[in-house]
């Protein structure tokens, strides 16, 4: 059997269409709720930042527990989170504001801040699969030796409201809150692909981290039935450097806002395969070998 994991966000969806939508959301939220300050005011200040980032975007990522756990430009929604988290940290009275909203965060107050503005207002952006998500995920649920597994680190209950909307056939298996990002100093992980390290170096510019033992035991778990994996999304740091640290294929799909760096490093890795449009990837996994 071989599991097809497909990260949802951006994979499945028409990311590049919701990004703005979902800034909006968050940053008029952040504004009433949290900083107290006008909308228009916080959009300006992010709109400066997100410029800024873009400029060098290698400089600039979403950290957790002090470790990079992606570049801010793999992705639409990364982008925003990214520009978001550092406009809360640089300034001072937004950081202040941000502290008191979070007493007693999980990681830090301003990754608990985004995480929570991400996961309510991304759970009620309108619906945007792309257009093969329905064709692809039935061609899937129908083969014989396939089995789809939907990945995200949204929570479940939202993607499987939103899966329901496709009328499937049968209810798709979700892999929810994986934590992607989730990462830890301390993570024994090391990886035989890696030359028993921690982290892929990509180029000058670009380390991956992969001390991410949520993700890891996710796909390990995955794994453990004896079935053959592999992994399908849209950025490469959070779900798809770990796939390919663990000899697991890993497929990118190539999106308007996807860096060359990622296209160059997927395509450059001997288990990476790149996919021009979600429709074609019933037939990119015919080349996969024994699925
Ligand atoms: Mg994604």
């Amino acid at each position: 059997m071989l599991k097809v994991i497909i990260d949802f966000d951006g994979t499945l969806t028409v990311e590049e269409e919701q990004a703005d939508v979902l800034a909006e959301a968050i940053l008029s939220a952040l504004a009433d709720e949290i900083l107290g300050v006008s909308y228009v005011q916080v959009t300006i200040d992010f709109q400066e930042t997100r410029a800024r980032l873009q400029a060098a975007p290698h400089q600039y990522s979403w950290e957790v527990n002090g470790l990079v756990a992606s570049y801010c430009d793999e992705g639409a929604f990364i982008l925003n989170t990214t520009a978001i988290q550092t406009m809360l940290k640089e300034n001072p009275d937004y950081l202040q504001a941000v502290q008191a909203a979070f007493p007693n965060p999980e990681y830090d107050p301003v990754i608990d801040c985004t995480n929570a503005l991400f996961h309510r207002h991304s759970a009620v952006l309108p619906l945007a699969f792309r257009p093969a998500a329905k064709k692809v995920l039935t061609e899937l649920i129908n083969h014989p030796q396939r089995k789809p597994i939907i990945l995200t680190n949204s929570l479940g209950d939202k993607v499987k409201r939103h899966l329901t909307t496709l009328g499937l056939a049968h209810q798709i298996k979700i892999l929810g809150d994986t934590r992607q990002y989730d990462m830890d100093p301390d993570c024994p992980c090391r990886y035989p692909a890696l030359g028993g390290g921690k982290t892929w170096r990509i180029n000058e510019k670009h380390v991956i981290d992969l001390r991410r033992p949520a993700y890891h035991k996710a796909l390990l778990k995955a794994a453990a039935d004896g079935s053959q994996l592999a992994v399908v999304a849209d950025t490469l740091s959070l779900p798809g450097a770990m796939p390919l640290a663990m000899g697991i294929p890993f497929i990118l799909l190539r999106t308007s806002y996807t860096p060359q760096w990622c296209l160059q490093a997927v395509a450059d890795h001997p288990f990476g395969i790149l996919l021009d449009n979600l429709a074609d990837l019933p037939s990119v996994l015919d080349t996969l070998t024994d699925g």
